[in-house]
């Protein structure tokens, strides 16, 4: 086993904080992205302590083609508060992606749920089953503009901040959607 891979299957017995971003883009995404918070809330030894608003966003990384049968996806992102180890949350994850029904028939394909675990605490890892921080978080307008609702000051390996970040993606068609709290 690699030092990444030991990272990976220990790291915590004590409550580390995650944050992870939720995406939906069918059969009433808002309401799908609403009940994985609550799933997310439901994990053993974890919680969700807050989660930032529910955005529209339009689909990105599609061809031409493709875009014009790709609905709009809803997104949004938690903190969580947790004592399972990073790749056990991980595994966390996937389960609840299943119990969602998420089909892969391509890349990108729409999704009922996609769950990515952007960050967990300090830990950086680069394993074939997991890398932390996620890998295109900083690059991905739809993670960052929540994120920086609910974790502005973040400390994470970046020059820039969360906030500035996120600034280079205002107008890019990510607008709230609603803010009401659901946990
Ligand atoms: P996706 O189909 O986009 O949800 O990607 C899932 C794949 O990415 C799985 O094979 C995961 O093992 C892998 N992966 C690597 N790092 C992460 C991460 N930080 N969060 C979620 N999935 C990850």
């Amino acid at each position: 086993m690699t030092s990444s891979e030991m990272v990976a299957h220990k790291v915590s017995r004590h409550m580390a904080t995650a944050y992870i971003a939720l995406g939906s883009n069918l059969n009433q995404p808002d309401k799908q992205v609403v009940e994985a918070l609550h799933a997310l809330h439901a994990i053993p030894k974890t919680k969700v302590i807050k989660h930032s608003s529910l955005y529209r966003t339009a689909p990105i990384g599609y061809s031409l083609v493709q875009l014009q049968e790709i609905p709009e996806f809803i997104n949004a992102v938690a903190e969580v508060s947790t004592s399972l180890v990073p790749l056990d949350l991980l595994e966390a994850l996937f389960e609840i992606e299943n119990k969602f029904g998420r089909e892969r028939p391509y890349p990108n394909a729409p999704r009922l749920l996609d769950l990515d675990l952007l960050l967990y605490g300090k830990v950086v890892i680069n394993t074939e089953r997991l890398t932390l921080p996620h890998p295109r978080m900083f690059e991905r307008g739809f993670v960052l503009l929540p994120l920086a609702e609910i974790a502005p000051n973040l400390q994470h390996s970046t020059d820039s901040s969360i906030v500035d970040l996120a600034k280079n993606y205002q107008n890019q068609g990510i607008n709230k959607f609603l803010s009401h709290e659901y946990i």
